[in-house]
Formats: structure tokens, C-alpha cells, sequence
């Protein structure tokens, strides 16, 4: 706090990437800050995206060379902060005569090595698909391909580091918290809050205030500040299918489709493939995003319009669907409607400033929040200097492209890993894989096994400092080992989270206020 106890310099109202970027940013430049969230960490949009970490191709075309610029040059930036959970990827892009020219698409991917100043990642190679015995997938009629760079990310686990690291640095996050209003009174904001668990409400004061609802944006400006909303945003849903893995290498495709969209194929979790995504208008609140089977159809037609081998219903082992905030420039079609962020600012009562945050990216959070930070610095002069994009985030501090080196000392240090563990380990906790695991010598001493090599240990340390309260939680956001426990095993671990026995220990030790 800066003078006055129970006063925040910032209140966020989302814990989505988006929220929990400008919390982090905030706190780092010595701002008491305060989020609250509805739900757990990125539930939202924030962990249901294709998680690329990409300047947007596609964007070349609706000549946005801002965005992509600042998305391309921002890959590199974040690829040294958390190459744990970052890592990059090739593309490969087969040439399908009868769609985009092939001398469109150099260009394209000629702008794309060039606009962003590209150190890390590889150029642009053209692959006579005869010749390369790795995208024996495809099917024989397709003769030539583009391979490009791009990056993944676990974009779940990008919100919680970011999350962590708020808190590491004196910011109050409080999940399963709602706001329910905020009102300017005397030249600060009151923000009234409820407990998702209990119905109980407080209040707590700040001086300026962050929307950052993402798809729930205009929902909080209407029914939370009872304001009228100062820009449109379209909702758009995006779903995806995790299949059984329908090829051998770490390369993802990327197809074009001919209605002008383009679907990714992407290796996933050592055992899938991700297929997505698709784009249709969202009517309804977010939360009821599911995948249709229209989407499921059009994406096993996507993947069977390119894979030799026939992808079907029977392959899908899950789907998810988020619903994108995009700021509404008016475009007539979903898929030409802008994915930049959009930042207003209203001060229209003299004081006590809103910021509502539309649009994003994933890839942009980090700009997002240094231009977030940039609106709200002539009510809050005190701030420090940007300074996250050199700053590693939880786990992150090891180099680029170290995982085999980190995952084979994991082994060294404790022996009774496999491989396949220690690999899931340093991908999702980088240089904190080994705080997980403790003095443990052998795998008896991680406590009760959940399946899918979840131990009671691993979820002990999620639930004191990550804000994991339910196995959702820890199965889809901390983890994707969803995919690997049964239903069974998955109500076994929600019973164990939330008994009595592990209630006092949900506290995150680094959450407490600095105030
Ligand atoms: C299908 C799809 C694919 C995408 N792929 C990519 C990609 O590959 N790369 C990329 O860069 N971007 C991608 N994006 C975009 C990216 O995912 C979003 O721009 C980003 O996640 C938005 O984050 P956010 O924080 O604004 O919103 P959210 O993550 O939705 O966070 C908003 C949060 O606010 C909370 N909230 C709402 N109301 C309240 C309230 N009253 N009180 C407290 N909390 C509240 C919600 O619970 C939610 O957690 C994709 C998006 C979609 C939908």
C-alpha cells in the first residue's frame, strides 16, 4: 500500500492471462494490487486457446503489421522468459494448388521471418513432400509444403506463473472471489466482492480499477459498474479436438481451408494431436461455450481434407471451447474481425479511473499490460519503469531449449523417475521440479498416487502455491493429466482436495498482501 492501509493502487476484476499480466506488471513496479477472479486462475478464455505463441499469419492478409509485428518480435522475448512451458515449434504448410498461390504464401512467410526480428527461431525451409519421409501423414497428392517457425505455450500454466509471481511481489489474488459491483465513491473505487463458497461479501477500496473480463467484459461493465459500454465486442467461439496421436514427429501442420480459414494439427501432451480451431459467433454467456457437433464435423473434415489415414469420432478423446473477446471493428465475418487489443480508459466522473481491457492475444499479454500500465500511469505517477520482458517467470530461469539437460538431472536426483515423468515434471515446473518433489527417495515417500503419476506430494505443493481447490484444477489447468486419470480416479482426487483433512493448507503462502 502506498499511504492509506485498506487503499489499493490497482483492483483487477479477471484472473485470465490478460489480468493476471497487468497484476504482475503492476506489483513489479511497486503498485499495491489487488485481483479477484470468479473461478480458478485462466478458466476462461485464457486456458482454452490453440496456445501458439504466433505472430498470426493469417493476419498478413487483413494487412495488420502492427499486430503481427509486435506478436512476432514478442515470441522471442517470451520464449527466454519461461522455457519451460514455452517452446518452439515448426510449421509445416502444404501447398494445395487449388487455394492460396504458392508465390502469396512466400511472401507471406517471407514478411513473417523479417518483420520481427528474429534471432532464436529457424527461417522459412520449402519441403518437396515426396522427399521428406517425416510427413508420411499426408496424403500422396500433396507434393509440396512450407515449414516456418512459430512457438507453443501452456497457456493455463502462463496465467498461474504470472499469477505467482503478482504475489511474490505484494499482490492480493483472490480466486473463487466475484465481483458483484463497484461504485466511485470519494474519488476511489468501492469494489464489493462475494465468496463463490460462502455467499459472504465484502469490500474492499482502490484507486483505479481494471476490467479485464475478457469475454465477461461488457457483462461487468452492464451489471457490475451499471455503466453503458463504451465499445462493442464480439463474441466469437473457438473449439478444439484432442485426438489419439495421428503422426510420429514434433512438427504441427497447418491447413487451409476453402472457406479461407486455416486449421492447426499439433502434437500434444506426448500422446495426441490437438485439431483446431473453429470460429462462429457466441450467443449466450461464455461459460456455456461447448463444442457443437457442426465443429466437431468440420474439424474431423479439416484434418481429413490433408491426413492419409481417416481421423474420426472414434478418435476424439476430448474437446474444449473458448469463447474470444474481440473488439468489435465492425468486420462483416468473424474470422476478418480484429484480434488486437483495444485499451479505454474513463475518468468521465473526475476521478478514480476505469480501464476496460477488449481483445488480446495470448502472445501480446505482456504489451498488453506495459500499455495498460502506460493509460493508468497519470493517476498513479509513482510507478516504477517497464520491466518484464527481461524477467523470468516461475521455473523459467534456465535457458532456451534446456529441457533434455534439466529432465536428465531430474533422473540423476531422483532415480525413481522415468523419463516420461521427468519430461511432464520440467515442462510444467521448469527449475521448480525439484521443489515439487522435496527429499522424497523413492516414490513411496510422494504419498498417495492419484494415476497418471500424480502424486499426493505434487498435488500438496499445487494446492499451497498455485491456488489449486478442486481436481479440475489441478487435472486441467496446473496439468493436462486429464487426459490420463479416469473418471473414477479424477472424483477420487476431487474428494481428497476438498475434505476437511487438506482445507487449512489451500492457503498460498506467497498470496498474503504485502499491506
Ligand atoms: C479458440 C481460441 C484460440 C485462441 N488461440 C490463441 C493462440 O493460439 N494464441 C494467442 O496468442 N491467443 C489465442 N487466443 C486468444 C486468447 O486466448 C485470448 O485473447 C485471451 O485468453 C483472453 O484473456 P483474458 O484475460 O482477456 O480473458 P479470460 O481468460 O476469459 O479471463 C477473464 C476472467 O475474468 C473472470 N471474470 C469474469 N467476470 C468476473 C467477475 N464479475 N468477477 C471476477 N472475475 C470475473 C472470468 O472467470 C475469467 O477467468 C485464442 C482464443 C480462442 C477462443
Amino acid at each position: 500500500m502506498t499511504d492509506n492501509a485498506d487503499i489499493y493502487d490497482v483492483a483487477i476484476i479477471g484472473g485470465g492471462i490478460n489480468g493476471c499480466g497487468i497484476a504482475r506488471d503492476a506489483a513489479g513496479r511497486g503498485l499495491s494490487v489487488f485481483l479477484c477472479e470468479q473461478g480458478d486462475l485462466g478458466q476462461g478464455t485464457s486456458s482454452a486457446s490453440t496456445k501458439l505463441i504466433h505472430g498470426g499469419l493469417r493476419y498478413l492478409e487483413h494487412l495488420k503489421f502492427r499486430l503481427v509485428r509486435e506478436a512476432l518480435v514478442e515470441r522471442e522475448v517470451l520464449l527466454r522468459a519461461m522455457p519451460h512451458i514455452a517452446w518452439p515449434m515448426r510449421f509445416v504448410l502444404p501447398h494445395n494448388p487449388g487455394l492460396r498461390p504458392a508465390w502469396l504464401i512466400r511472401l507471406g512467410l517471407f514478411l513473417y521471418d523479417n518483420l520481427g526480428g528474429r534471432r532464436l527461431l529457424p527461417a522459412t525451409l520449402t519441403l518437396d513432400l515426396q522427399q521428406d519421409t517425416t510427413d508420411r501423414p499426408l496424403k500422396p497428392s500433396l507434393r509440396r509444403a512450407f515449414e516456418y517457425s512459430d512457438c507453443w505455450i501452456d497457456d493455463a500454466r502462463l496465467v498461474v506463473l504470472n499469477a505467482r509471481d503478482a504475489a511474490a511481489r505484494g499482490a492480493t489474488i483472490d480466486v473463487g472471489t466475484t465481483c458483484v459491483l463497484a461504485e466511485r465513491r470519494d474519488g476511489l473505487w468501492q469494489v464489493t466482492l462475494e465468496d463463490g463458497q460462502t455467499g459472504a461479501t465484502r469490500q474492499i477500496r482502490s484507486r483505479c480499477l481494471v476490467n479485464a473480463g475478457g469475454p465477461w467484459v461488457d457483462d461487468i461493465i452492464r451489471y457490475k459498474l451499471h455503466r453503458n459500454a463504451p465499445a462493442k465486442t464480439r463474441l466469437v467461439r473457438g473449439s478444439h479436438l484432442v485426438v489419439t496421436r495421428q503422426f510420429e514427429h514434433d512438427r504441427s501442420y497447418i491447413f487451409q481451408m476453402d472457406d479461407g480459414r486455416i486449421v492447426f494439427a499439433i502434437p500434444y501432451e506426448d500422446d495426441f494431436t490437438l485439431i483446431g480451431t473453429t470460429e462462429m459467433d457466441h450467443d449466450g454467456p461464455p461459460e456455456t461455450a461447448t463444442c457443437t457437433a457442426e465443429e466437431r464435423a468440420y474439424l474431423l473434415d479439416a484434418a481429413n481434407a490433408y491426413f492419409s489415414q481417416p481421423v474420426e469420432e472414434k478418435d476424439i478423446v476430448w474437446t474444449y471451447s473458448g469463447v474470444r473477446p474481440l473488439y468489435d471493428d465492425g468486420a462483416r465475418s468473424s474470422t476478418k474481425a480484429t484480434r488486437d487489443y483495444v485499451l479505454m480508459v474513463d475518468t468521465s466522473e473526475g476521478a478514480a479511473p476505469l480501464l476496460n481491457v477488449f481483445g488480446g492475444k495470448i502472445t501480446t499479454y505482456r504489451r498488453l499490460a506495459e500499455a495498460a500500465l502506460a493509460k493508468l500511469k497519470p493517476y498513479l505517477p509513482s510507478m516504477g519503469e517497464p520491466w518484464t520482458a527481461d524477467a523470468a517467470l516461475p521455473g523459467g530461469d534456465m535457458p532456451v531449449d534446456a529441457h533434455m539437460e534439466a529432465e536428465a538431472k531430474l533422473c540423476a536426483d531422483y532415480p525413481f523417475l522415468d523419463k516420461s515423468w521427468a519430461r511432464r515434471l520440467v515442462r510444467t515446473y521448469g527449475s521448480e521440479a525439484a521443489d515439487v518433489l522435496g527429499q522424497a527417495h523413492s516414490i513411496a515417500d510422494l504419498g498417495r498416487s492419484f494415476g497418471g503419476n500424480l502424486t499426493e506430494t505434487e498435488v500438496r505443493w499445487l494446492m499451497a502455491n498455485e491456488w489449486a481447490r478442486s481436481a479440475d484444477d489441478v487435472l486441467w489447468r496446473r496439468t493436462k493429466l486429464g487426459l490420463r486419470l479416469t473418471e473414477g480416479q479424477a472424483r477420487d482426487l476431487d474428494l481428497w482436495i476438498r475434505s476437511d483433512a487438506h482445507g487449512p493448507e489451500h492457503a498460498v503462502e506467497a498470496s498474503v498482501s504485502s499491506s
